[in-house]
């Protein structure tokens, strides 16, 4: 089941043609991995999803809702998707467990103890229940990052966006984030993750999408795209991170 589709897609920032006629369908339980120079329009991408930034043409469809509609209820939609960012965005004055409990209680009218325990479970499956009642500072920066995930969890997200979540990282707490992640796409989670880390692309992505100058230039699943890559533009990026 297609779950997110672009058709024709242009983006422009003023002058700045950021997206350049995307046409990509995403299948529910697929995770897809966004790979691509700086400035390749990855991020812009992503936010189009959920719109954070609104698309000047083409249709973008997810989950059912015409996101490039002015009249589509897009706070509906954005209960469906959880994103997570480079940087944490946790609240600094509230508690783990406050964090993750203050959408569902205050969007989705979750009962506050209903709440709770729902991330209790969250913390326990990002491997921290034991932080629940600490505040974001007292956090590595790996382990604040796994609380943003809890957080996009708890709204119980059909669809889960993030946007390099290890590239703020401290080496040595990579791996937790990413097994995180890894155990998502596991359970089946609907994924678009853009991202440097190229064992985890390889690994983990049903397929990668390669941008570069706000075109797809490449799709392919892991075993296409690095043992073959076809675009010369593609075998030059991977030549520089490999
Ligand atoms: P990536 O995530 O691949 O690095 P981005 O989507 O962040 O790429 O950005 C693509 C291009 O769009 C870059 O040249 C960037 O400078 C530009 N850009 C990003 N956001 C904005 C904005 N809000 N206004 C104007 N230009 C932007
Ligand atoms: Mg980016």
């Amino acid at each position: 089941m297609t779950i997110i589709q672009f058709t024709n897609v242009n983006k422009y920032y003023g002058d700045f043609h950021v997206l350049k006629d995307i046409n990509l369908t995403i299948q529910s339980g697929e995770v897809v991995v966004i790979l691509g120079p700086s400035g390749s329009g990855k991020s812009t991408l992503l936010r189009c999803i959920n719109r954070l930034e609104d698309i000047s043409s083409g249709e973008l469809i997810v989950d059912g809702f015409k996101v490039h509609d002015k009249n589509t209820n897009i706070n509906l939609l954005r209960q469906e998707i959880g994103m997570v960012f480079q940087h944490f965005y946790l609240y600094p004055h509230k508690t783990v467990l406050e964090n993750i409990t203050l959408a569902p209680i205050k969007v989705r009218k979750m009962n506050p103890e209903e709440a709770r325990k729902g991330a209790m479970e969250l913390l326990t499956k990002v491997g921290i229940p034991e932080k629940a009642n600490a505040y974001p500072s007292q956090l590595s920066g790996g382990q604040q990052q796994r609380v943003a995930i809890a957080r996009g969890l708890a709204m119980k997200p059909k669809i889960m966006l993030f946007d390099e979540p290890t590239s703020a990282l401290d080496p040595e707490m990579i791996g937790e984030v990413l097994d995180v992640m890894r155990t998502l796409a596991k359970e089946g989670m609907t994924m678009v993750c853009v991202t440097h880390e190229m064992g985890f692309a390889r690994e983990v992505a049903d397929r990668i999408i390669f941008m570069d100058e706000g075109r797809i230039l490449e799709v392919g699943t892991p075993e296409e795209f690095f043992n073959n890559p076809k675009e010369e533009r593609t075998k030059l990026f991977l030549s520089r991170i490999l």
